[in-house]
C-alpha cells in the first residue's frame, strides 16, 4: 500500500525533538512516511512547547498558515501535540476550527488509533489525560543513514515544581525508565552505528528516584560507558540540588562521559533562588562548579539564567553577574522572566517592569558574549578529539564535528570522514564555533 505523508513541525527542546522522532517512527508503523515539504502531507503534526514566551503566537501564526492547505485538501488531518496542547487542550479547537486533533504529553501512543478515528469518521479529536505510566517513553525511532549521534529518554516528568516552571503541571509526575531497557535501547543504537548518546529527561540527576531498587544515575552512566561501540555520552538537563558526589566523580571514572554539564543556576541571588523553590543557595551552586572543576579542570559548563524574576532587585541581579564573572561559564541560555498560568510565581507580586528586564538582559547577554569567546579562543592550539557528524552547512570543503566539550569545530575533511573519530589542532576561535586543522583519524 503507498504510503501517505506526515509533516512534523517541531517546537522547543530536545526532548520535543526526540518525542518527534517517536511520532514519525509510529506513524511509519501505520502508513506514514514523513516528508521535507509540508504541501505534500496528509497528516501535520505541530509538536507544542510551552516554556518560551510567545510560544502560543507562534503556534497560533502556524496553525494559521496552515489553514490554506486544509481549504485544498479537505482530507488534510492538522494534530497539535506537546506542552501547548496537554495545557489547552479542547480550547485549541474552539480557536482553530479546522484543527483536528489535540493530544496530550501523555498519549503519543494513542495517536495512530487517533487518526485511524479521525480518518474514519471525519470527527475531531482531544485526548490530553494522565497516564500512570507514559507508554511512549520507550519508542525507538529510526536511525536517519550516516547518523553517529542519537537522543534516548531516560526519564520523563519532573517533581520539583520551581515556582516559575509549568513543567510539572503539563508532562506530569517524574517517572524514570528500568535501567535494563535503557542499556538495551543503547546496545540495539550502537549495533545501528551510532557512537554518541544524549541520555534525555527533565532533570537527569535524580534518574532512579521513582523505580526505587537502588539504581540512580550513576549506575546507569557506568552501565552505558561498558556498552560496546558507544564512543560517547552525554546527558541533559540537570538539578544543582541532585548533582551528587558520585555523579562528579562519574566525570573521572567513566571514560566515554564527555566534558560537558549544562547545569542551569536561574539566579546568583540566595533571595530569587528561594522565591524561585530551586532548593540550593549560592554557595552550593559554587561548590557543585567547583567539584566538577577539581575532579575535570577542562570541563565545560554552560547553564540558564532568568532576569527579572518577581522581586528581583538591583541588588540580586548584581548577585547574577558577580557569579557569572566568578564562574565563567561556557555558555548560557538567559531569559527573560515570563509569568505562566498556574505556576507558584505568577501569584507573586512586585513584578519588574518588561523595560528593566530587557536592560537586565542585554547586560546578561552582553557579558556571556565575552565570556563564551574568551573560553573558546583559551582552546586556541590544543589538540581535541572530534566525532565528526556531517559536512559543513556552511562549506562543502568542511566537515563539521563537536569536542568532547561539546563546541562546534569546522575543518577541511571530505565525506569520508563522518562518523570516524579525528584529532584536530584548534587553529580559530569565534563566538559559536572553533576551527581546526585535521592531524590525525584516530
Ligand atoms: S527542575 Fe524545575 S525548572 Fe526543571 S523541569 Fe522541574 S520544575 Fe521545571
Amino acid at each position: 500500500m503507498e504510503k501517505k505523508n506526515l509533516f512534523i513541525y517541531t517546537f522547543g527542546c530536545q526532548m520535543n525533538v526526540h518525542d518527534s522522532e517517536k511520532i514519525a517512527a509510529l506513524m511509519e508503523n501505520s502508513g506514514y512516511a514523513s516528508v521535507d515539504d509540508v504541501g505534500k502531507a496528509d497528516l501535520i503534526i505541530i509538536n507544542t512547547c510551552s516554556i518560551r514566551e510567545r510560544a502560543a503566537q507562534k503556534v497560533y501564526s502556524q496553525l494559521g498558515r496552515l489553514k490554506k492547505f486544509k481549504k485544498r485538501n479537505p482530507k488534510l488531518i492538522i494534530g497539535v501535540g506537546g506542552c501547548l496542547a496537554q495545557q489547552w487542550g479542547s480550547k485549541f479547537i474552539e480557536r482553530v476550527p479546522y484543527l483536528d486533533l489535540v493530544f496530550g504529553t501523555h498519549n503519543i501512543h494513542n495517536l495512530p488509533d487517533l487518526i485511524t478515528t479521525i480518518e474514519n469518521t471525519g470527527l475531531t479529536a482531544v485526548r490530553t489525560d494522565f497516564q500512570e505510566a507514559v507508554k511512549s517513553l520507550g519508542i525507538l525511532a529510526p536511525t536517519e543513514n550516516g547518523k553517529v549521534t542519537s537522543y534516548i529518554t531516560i526519564m520523563q516528568g519532573c517533581n520539583n515544581f520551581c515556582s516559575y516552571c509549568v513543567v510539572p503541571h503539563l508532562r506530569g509526575k517524574e517517572e524514570s525508565r528500568s535501567l535494563s531497557d535503557i542499556v538495551k535501547e543503547v546496545a540495539v543504537l550502537a549495533g545501528r552505528g551510532i557512537k554518541e548518546v544524549t541520555l534525555l529527561g527533565q532533570n537527569v540527576n535524580s534518574y532512579g528516584k521513582t523505580i526505587g531498587n537502588g539504581h540512580d544515575f550513576a549506575d546507569l552512566l557506568y552501565e552505558i560507558g561498558s556498552i560496546g561501540g558507544i564512543e560517547r555520552i552525554r546527558f541533559t538537563t540537570s538539578h544543582p540540588k541532585d548533582l551528587s558526589d558520585r555523579l562528579v566523580r562519574c566525570f573521572s571514572e567513566v571514560d566515554k562521559l564527555c566534558e560537558h554539564i549544562h547545569l542551569p543556576v536561574q539566579t546568583g541571588s540566595d533571595r530569587v533562588l528561594e522565591m524561585m523553590n530551586r532548593c540550593y543557595t549560592r554557595a552550593d551552586y559554587f561548590d557543585r562548579v567547583h567539584k566538577l572543576r577539581a575532579i575535570c579542570p577542562d570541563i565545560s559548563i554552560t547553564s540558564d539564567i532568568i532576569v527579572g524574576f518577581p522581586g528581583e532587585t538591583d541588588r540580586d541581579f548584581q548577585a547574577t553577574i558577580d557569579m557569572m564573572g566568578k564562574i565563567r561559564f561556557d555558555n548560557l541560555f538567559s531569559f527573560k522572566y515570563s509569568e505562566r498560568d498556574g505556576t507558584a510565581a505568577a501569584k507573586l507580586g512586585d513584578k519588574v517592569s518588561e523595560c528593566v528586564k530587557s536592560d537586565r538582559l542585554k547586560i546578561v547577554q552582553a557579558l556571556q558574549e565575552k565570556h563564551t569567546l574568551e573560553r573558546n579562543e583559551a582552546m586556541v592550539g590544543n589538540m581535541e578529539e572530534i566525532l565528526v557528524e556531517e559536512i559543513s552547512k556552511n562549506s562543502k570543503e568542511d566537515v563539521t564535528g563537536r569536542t568532547r566539550t561539546n563546541k562546534i569545530v569546522n575543518f577541511r575533511g571530505s565525506h569520508e570522514l563522518i562518523s570516524k573519530t579525528v584529532s584536530v589542532l584548534i587553529t580559530d576561535a569565534y563566538q559559536h564555533s572553533l576551527r581546526g586543522r585535521l592531524l590525525n583519524v584516530n
